[in-house]
């Protein structure tokens, strides 16, 4: 186990020259006008942390630390001055790491975290959390839960009225077969903001539209719902091309619209299927058609309104805690 942690360090001096360009950077060059761009999916892990379950040896490439000097470089590369870092491990622990991290990493805007959503505590485990301005919402792994049903649940009702009562967005890592689930949740919470992540990863690699059209096109009809733009590629073939996911952008476009449609790279998952250069690359040619303000309002505008991190100042944040 050790030996292919170790194997995994590859950070170069210029990437540590880069991580240095942000700390260091003035607050005019992190302005947040309209223009700023956001990665509002990513994730950092510590495979030495031990939480993650699903991060196996398997998986290759993506079983090594990736940190905030790794993810710097492909910011710089597309204009991207601020990221929402999601949760990967279903733990209080993990969402505690990523907070700190991100107080340490003035790009990280926000941080998406876990909490048990069936535990008797958990509003008050919720509110504890929300004290921290950094935590800007909550994602339950509901994908990788046994009970398809787990989102209709009763138990969850007191943790759903508490994010609804709360600034804090529901991040639902949901399949094709959790959305007509979603759908009812959503219509008991009608407060509740939502982000759909990865679009509800649809069927890429068997080129199936049905039924998942119709159920995004349902959630979509809900004002509170946004979509993720992220996390396609690997729902789809590993030599996939712009043509195999248009479909998919398309009807997210015309579901949602563009100002509720926000741009992903899912790094480092996204290692798996052609890497963040090429998915940032695919996702201007999809969007080719839109107009300039409608697709920068997909790649930041749209993830500030929702996740609120205009309010966010990680400058400010930083030097309140330093
Ligand atoms: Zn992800």
């Amino acid at each position: 186990m050790q030996g292919q942690t170790r194997k995994c360090i590859r950070k170069s001096g210029a990437e540590f020259c880069l991580m240095a360009q942000y700390r260091h950077a003035t607050p005019t060059a992190r302005n947040h006008d309209s223009m700023s761009r956001i990665d509002a999916h990513h994730h950092f892990w510590r495979i030495a942390r031990g939480d993650y379950g699903w991060l196996t040896p398997a998986l290759g490439t993506l079983y090594c630390d990736f940190e905030p000097a790794d993810l710097a470089p492909h910011l710089a590369r597309h204009a991207i001055d601020r990221t929402i870092v999601v949760q990967a491990a279903p733990t209080k622990a993990e969402t505690r790491y990523l907070l700190e991290t991100a107080r340490a990493t003035p790009f990280v805007a926000g941080v998406v975290g876990w909490v048990d959503f069936a535990a008797p505590g958990a509003p008050g485990v919720i509110d504890d959390l929300r004290s921290d301005p950094l935590l800007v919402g909550l994602r339950p792994m509901v994908q990788d839960i046994r009970d398809d049903d787990w989102l209709l649940d009763p138990s969850l009702a007191p943790a759903f009225n508490t994010l609804e009562a709360s600034r804090l967005v529901f991040d639902a890592l949901v399949l094709p077969r959790h959305l007509s689930r979603l759908l009812t949740v959503i219509e008991r919470h009608p407060a509740l903001r939502v982000a759909i992540d990865h679009g509800a990863k649809p069927f890429i690699r068997e080129a199936r539209l049905d039924p998942w059209r119709a159920e995004i096109r349902a959630i979509a009809s809900h004002p509170h719902t946004m979509c993720k733009l992220s996390g396609l590629v690997t729902e789809a073939t590993t030599d996939w091309t712009v043509a195999q996911l248009r479909p998919y952008v398309d009807h997210l476009l015309a579901a949602f619209g563009p100002a509720r449609l926000i741009w992903g790279s899912d790094w480092p998952v996204v290692n798996l299927a052609g890497g963040y250069d090429r998915w940032f690359e695919a996702t201007l040619t999809l969007l080719e058609h839109l107009t300039e303000s409608e697709r920068e309002g997909i790649l930041g505008g749209n993830a500030a309104r929702l996740y609120g991190c205009n309010r966010i100042d990680p400058l400010i944040i930083v030097s309140m805690h330093s």
